[in-house]
């Protein structure tokens, strides 16, 4: 069948070369920007530097949009929603520092501890934003999926490309750690993955059980301590407690009892 004879576009000149260039914010919007820096009597040099300007916020904005896509966070969340006086053991000084994003530059690590409930999943993620943000790469995923894709991808032989797909984010979000106790073959993957990202890349992991308790979490004592070495040797620890976030406004209403003083964080409660 003969093809549609599809004319091709007849390209202004200006446009194939903004096109080449890529500054297809700048070639987009080319006649607006132009009406909007002669409505002001802009310069040449000043109306070189509203389109230089409006491209490169156009780039960081996709840029952006792209590395929260690829970041698969569960839920959108961001530090300005974190409310400082609900959770007076958190220090909006030391959040402040840790958004500013030089710990992951340096490929430290930031672990965040407390009870189900207390903003661990919210400052991870917002954590993550800032992260972003600030120019880095960021993934997010859960304990219970990434030992299951390392698990998967050892059962299939391709275990060092999983491991090299991981290393490669600025920084790893592992979220929910310790709410099931690993087999010690995932524990095991898990102790390669973290050697891999050691002093590399940054890991942030959220977890309901204290460092104290992790022999536990990963069912070997030897796994554990290996695991925490590489962790803890440059790390921020910070360790959230009191009442779930949740069950707040309930209690408030008297539909539920204040709960006790002192939360322990040995129960693993989802
Ligand atoms: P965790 O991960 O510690 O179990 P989450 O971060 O999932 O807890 O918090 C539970 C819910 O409560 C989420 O919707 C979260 O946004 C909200 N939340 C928790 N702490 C705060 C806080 N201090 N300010 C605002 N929202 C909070
Ligand atoms: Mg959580």
């Amino acid at each position: 069948m003969a093809r549609a004879n599809k004319a091709a576009p007849i390209l202004d000149p200006l446009d194939a070369m903004l096109t080449r260039l890529k500054l297809t914010g700048v070639r987009d919007q080319l006649d607006n920007l132009l009406d909007e820096a002669g409505r002001a009597n802009l310069s040449a040099r000043e109306t070189l530097a509203l389109l230089c300007q409006r491209e490169i916020e156009r780039k960081d904005h996709r840029r952006i949009e792209m590395a929260l896509k690829l970041a698969h966070f569960p839920v959108v969340k961001d530090l300005a929603s974190f409310d400082y006086e609900a959770q007076p053991s958190v220090d909006p000084r030391q959040i402040r520092d840790l958004a500013a994003g030089r710990w992951i530059a340096n490929g430290e690590n930031l672990m965040l501890l407390g009870p189900p409930g207390v903003g661990k999943t919210h400052l991870a993620i917002a954590l993550g934003r800032e992260a972003i943000l600030a120019g880095y790469s960021v993934q997010f995923v859960t304990a219970t999926t990434l030992v299951a894709s390392l698990a998967k991808a050892h059962a299939e032989k391709r275990l060092d490309d999983r491991l090299l797909g991981l290393a490669k984010p600025k920084l790893l979000i592992v979220d929910e750690l310790g709410y099931l106790p690993l087999e010690p073959d995932a524990a095991h993957l898990f102790f390669q993955l973290v050697s891999r990202r050691y002093e590399r890349g940054a890991m942030l992991i959220t977890s309901n059980r204290n460092i104290s308790e992790w022999g536990t979490v990963f069912g070997d004592a030897v796994v554990a301590t290996a695991i925490l070495d590489r962790l803890l040797h440059h790390s921020h620890v910070i360790t959230i407690r009191g009442d779930s976030y949740r069950l707040r406004a309930k209690r408030r209403s008297g539909l539920l009892q204040k709960a006790p003083a002192q939360e322990t964080t040995n129960e693993a409660t989802t």
